[in-house]
């Protein structure tokens, strides 16, 4: 039995779609049987990755954000792309309280929740040309078959 599935998202980068974004992918996530804390999660992670494209990648211009998804056994993969304006050191950029933008109250801690709500988080990123981020997350880790059959 063909046990992936693929979808992928294009949509503009204004504010309004970061809600859009966040629920059509937990939507998407509902076949892998999530618990409820699961959704919110991947969610939260969704969020924080959109609203850096919007912020810090496009800084407010309407462009396109692009998501994909594919979920394959017990594992949903994300990756979110834009082709704004790149980031200078990624490694710098992750680390926790670290933000460009002090001055909007940002606190530099998107990345840090993706790597909390998820089990795997890589970025690439070209000064100029954009970055993608790339998640992933376990579905029912440590929940037993019995268990997921009941939910
Ligand atoms: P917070 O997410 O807490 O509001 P923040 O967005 O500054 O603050 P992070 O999400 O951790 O914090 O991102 C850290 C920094 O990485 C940002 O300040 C920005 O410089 C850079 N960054 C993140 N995503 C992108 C992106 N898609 N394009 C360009 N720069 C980015
Ligand atoms: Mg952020």
């Amino acid at each position: 039995m063909k046990d992936t599935n693929e979808m992928k998202l294009i949509f503009d980068s204004c504010s309004a779609n970061e809600g859009f974004a966040r629920v059509a992918v937990a939507s998407f996530m509902t076949q892998l049987n999530p618990t409820l804390e699961e959704v919110a999660d991947v969610k939260t992670a969704i969020s924080e990755a959109v609203t850096n494209s919007i912020i810090h990648g496009y800084e407010n211009e309407i462009k396109k954000i692009e998501i994909r998804c594919l979920t394959k056994g017990k594992t949903i993969y994300v990756e979110i792309c834009d082709k704004g304006k790149g980031i200078e050191n990624v490694e710098k950029a992750m680390e926790p309280l670290f933000t460009t933008k002090p001055e909007l109250e940002r606190s530099g801690m998107g990345f840090a929740f993706m790597e909390a709500f998820m089990d795997k988080v890589e970025v690439s990123s070209v000064v100029g040309e954009g970055t993608t981020v790339k998640m992933e997350k376990i579905i029912g880790k440590g929940r037993s078959a019995w268990n997921t059959q009941s939910l």
